[in-house]
């Protein structure tokens, strides 16, 4: 049998696309090694955000005093979250499975890789067999970045995001290099568990790429909450348990050590079993694709991480609806918006954000208007974060006063961040947004008043 199109990789990227193509009546052929959902589902978003509702739960249950509640004994068990974690995984899971269950869906358990490649056919083996088809989707993902510093192979101490993820017991203390989105997760997940938390970042900030105020109203908590933070501080090397560091700024070395070192630098395009497209032209490690998600060759596509443009779940999803929408022929062809592609980092409180930055629009030369309001501005985040300030900043095209950037901090923005990228995405006035009514009271209410 020959199919229509060959999907390599099951996460978001791929079963879109597996799903999408198959609905529409073409033959596909999904081959995923692990189970399907990627590592969002099975060893990212998923399991992070089940433990962190359980550790926030726990949290919430100690400092609930402000709100006039006192709760004695209150403790949690480790196990027990992780169990329920898996729960939510294997059900979602066996959602994904049968969204695919259709008659022009065959999926693949086992690892595949290209065989050969003409501009009419894709050849593919897994498991000792052959499939042959028409179009080839790469949707390979990414796997955790080890960097090259010393003592950090094969050390019993160090774990990356999948071990700390499979562990069934909390570690006592944990020393986080990285303070990107999975290492700040991780700190918010150990600390309001009671695990003592040190962060090395090698940039003078946490969370580099995110609004600086915004990523400030954070730091200053978690500061004061205790989590020892090290920015512009490099790992020199790692001995066991002991993680030698250097200040950038004062040379000063370091010795601190912990019961397990997560390491949370980045991840990169996993190009395995693609050995035989040896003209298929990458940048930096990722395959290059245009804005529909074609490589260099004819009849190969390619989706998500493993394209290095934003590593997010969502984004790998729309990828592949715009790129099935273009091998399909529907019209109109849609493009993805890339400059209205919201981010929320999982911390308490959480951060949300769409678009540029405030920072970004000068570095691009925009001429920028920025607006900012504390999220107290909302009577519901009054009734429900006591002690906590939050901030919500607007980045306008000064001249046009489109919206160009809405960026958040303060439960749960993660919630209405879809609101300002909707803006964001049509391209919004100021005057249009404001004739959208939110739900009183609410915190979305935030995004009405800043206009
Ligand atoms: P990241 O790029 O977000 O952060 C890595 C951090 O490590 C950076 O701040 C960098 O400066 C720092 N760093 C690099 N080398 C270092 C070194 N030797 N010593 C100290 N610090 C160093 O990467 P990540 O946190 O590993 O996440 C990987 C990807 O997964 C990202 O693209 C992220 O967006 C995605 N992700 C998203 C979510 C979410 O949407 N909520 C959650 C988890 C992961």
């Amino acid at each position: 049998m020959k199919y229509f199109l060959a999907i390599i990789g099951g996460g978001p990227a791929g079963y879109t696309a597996a799903e999408k193509a198959s609905k529409a009546g073409k033959d596909v052929v999904l081959f995923e090694q692990n189970a399907v959902g990627g590592t969002c589902l099975n060893v990212g978003c998923i399991p992070t955000k089940s433990l962190l509702y359980g550790a926030k739960q726990y949290y919430n249950a100690t400092h609930a005093q402000k709100y006039g509640v006192t709760a004695e004994n209150v403790a949690f068990d480790f196990a027990a979250m992780q169990k329920r974690k898996t729960i939510v995984v294997r059900k979602l899971v066996a959602g994904i499975k049968q969204r695919l269950n259709n008659e022009h869906c065959t999926l693949v358990s086992g690892a595949a890789a290209v065989v050969s490649r003409t501009d009419e056919l894709v050849t593919v083996s897994c498991n000792g067999e052959t499939y042959e088809a028409e179009n080839l989707l790469i949707c390979t993902g990414s796997t955790n970045f080890v960097p090259p510093i010393p003592g950090i192979k094969e050390n019993e101490y160090v774990w990356d995001s999948t071990d700390a993820l499979a562990a069934t017991e909390l570690p006592k203390s944990i020393i986080i290099v990285g303070g990107g989105v999975i290492g700040m997760e991780f700190a918010t997940l150990y600390h309001e568990l009671g695990v003592p938390v040190t962060v090395i970042e090698a940039m003078p900030t946490i969370l580099p790429n995110l609004d600086q105020d915004i990523v400030n109203v954070l730091l200053e908590k978690y500061k004061k909450a205790g989590i020892n933070i090290l920015t512009s501080t490099k790992v020199e090397s790692i001995e066991g348990g002991k993680v030698n560091v250097k200040s950038q700024i004062s040379n000063d070395q370091l010795q601190i050590s912990a019961e397990r070192i997560l390491v949370s630098v980045g991840r990169r395009a996993n190009l395995q079993g693609l050995e035989a497209l040896n003209d298929l032209e990458l940048n930096r490690g990722a395959i290059i694709v245009d804005e529909f998600m074609k490589t260099n060759l004819p009849n190969v596509y390619a989706c998500g991480d493993v394209t290095g443009k934003i590593m997010l779940a969502h984004v790998a999803a729309r990828q592949a609806e715009v790129m099935v929408g273009r091998l399909l022929k529907q019209i109109p062809l849609q493009r993805i918006a890339y400059n209205a592609i919201p981010s929320v980092v999982y911390t308490n409180p959480e951060i949300a954000s769409v678009g540029i930055t405030e920072q970004q629009a000068a570095e691009l030369n925009i001429e920028a208007e920025v607006r900012q309001l504390p999220m107290t501005f909302s009577g519901r985040f009054m009734a429900e974060n006591e002690g906590e300030t939050g901030l919500c900043k607007l980045v306008l095209d000064t001249k046009k006063q489109t919206i160009l950037g809405v960026h958040c901090i303060g439960n749960p923005c993660s919630e209405f961040i879809a609101a300002a990228s909707f803006a964001v995405r049509m391209g919004y006035t100021t005057a249009e947004f404001e004739q959208v009514v939110f739900p009183h009271p609410t915190v979305s209410e935030i995004l009405h008043e800043i206009i």
